[in-house]
């Protein structure tokens, strides 16, 4: 039997009797503000392309960007509820805010 602990509040999740609710997050970085010196940036990248070519023969491994990250939670139903509720995890004050408007 397979058992899945609950991401947020750590309580064991018995698959058979109970749902699982799997989150998944993905964080991407988008920025707009290269696309108009496409063009300028051509020779720099020719450039690190050579760069890299030579460094290839080492095995280098170039670091990824760190503009994307992906994350999967498992979730009881209590904490789904929760979860949709308050994706970003506001705090309730700044809910209670919004809700007298
Ligand atoms: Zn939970």
């Amino acid at each position: 039997m397979i058992h899945y602990t609950c991401d947020r509040c750590k309580r064991e999740i018995d698959a058979t009797t109970e749902m699982r609710y799997t989150v998944q997050i993905q964080v991407q970085a988008n920025s707009d503000s290269n696309r108009g010196d496409f063009d300028e940036d051509i020779d720099h990248l020719t450039e690190l392309h050579q760069i890299l070519e030579g460094i290839a023969d080492d095995e280098f491994e170039f670091p990824l960007p760190e503009t994307s990250h992906c994350s999967s939670y498992d979730l009881c139903p209590e904490c789904h509820r929760q979860f949709l509720k308050n994706p970003l995890g506001r705090d309730s004050v700044l809910a209670l805010g919004f809700s007298n408007n």
